[in-house]
């Protein structure tokens, strides 16, 4: 399996994905197919998203690797994450920052919670990554103000409780929009009451569904 991690890092470099040697690194050492369960085990090291349960999805590796290059991760950062799914994003993330740092990240189906709760102990990184079971799209007051925070699930729009927990200087990356609409953005908090927007492109993520996202 690392040989053909190793393999996938390498296209993913060539392609222009990953572009620093912490991303390189943290995906070489993180084994996706632990984030995974049954036969999709043998899909781990296909640049594609794989289906988990309730209808939900682990990202394909070419994404987390836009969205962690993108977030500009640096050791000890305090990490929010939106759509925990199986935990494979939370522990490249968890990898990057170190163990100095902390990924808090919200997941709203329960199933989906306890599974990746035990993939992050089996795998060492329960220690700096926090699961929470709630709705996301009003982030985690309890822990905020965030250096990073990243959504894995698209919302119609920014939720605002995510610009309010991001420090200023800090960055925000999520999906907007619905279906094959959807737009992944950068905010950068600039001052309190500015933010700089980017937008990076098309993609297609499952939906934000709470408070400040679609409705169930
Ligand atoms: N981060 C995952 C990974 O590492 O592959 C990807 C998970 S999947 C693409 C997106 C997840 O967002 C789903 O598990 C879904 O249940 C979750 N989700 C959707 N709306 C949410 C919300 N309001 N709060 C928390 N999780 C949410």
């Amino acid at each position: 399996m690392r040989e053909d991690r190793e393999l996938l890092v390498s296209k993913l470099s060539d392609m222009g994905y990953i572009k620093s040697e912490t991303v390189k690194e943290a995906m070489i050492k993180v084994p996706r197919e632990e984030f995974m369960t049954g036969e999709t085990r043998n899909f781990a090291y296909l640049d594609r998203p794989i289906p988990l349960k309730n209808g939900q999805t682990i990202s394909a590796p070419h994404m987390v690797a836009i969205i962690c290059e993108k977030l500009g991760l640096k050791k000890g950062m305090k990490v929010l994450e939106i759509g925990t799914g199986f935990g494979y994003n939370a522990a490249v993330v968890a990898e990057i920052i170190g163990c100095e740092g902390h990924v808090y990240t919200i997941e709203r189906i329960e199933d989906l919670k306890n599974n990746a709760q035990e993939n992050l102990e089996r795998t060492g990184y329960s220690k700096n990554v926090t699961v929470i079971l709630g709705d996301g799209t009003n982030g985690y007051n309890e822990q905020a103000p965030y250096d990073r925070i990243y959504a894995t699930a698209s919302a119609p729009k920014i939720p605002e409780p995510l610009k309010e927990q991001l420090k200023i200087g800090g960055r925000l990356i999520t999906p907007i929009g619905y279906d094959a609409s959807q737009e992944l953005v950068c905010l950068t908090r600039i001052t309190k009451d500015n933010y700089r927007f980017q937008n990076l492109g098309g993609v297609v993520f499952v939906p934000m569904i709470g408070e400040h996202g679609w409705p169930e």
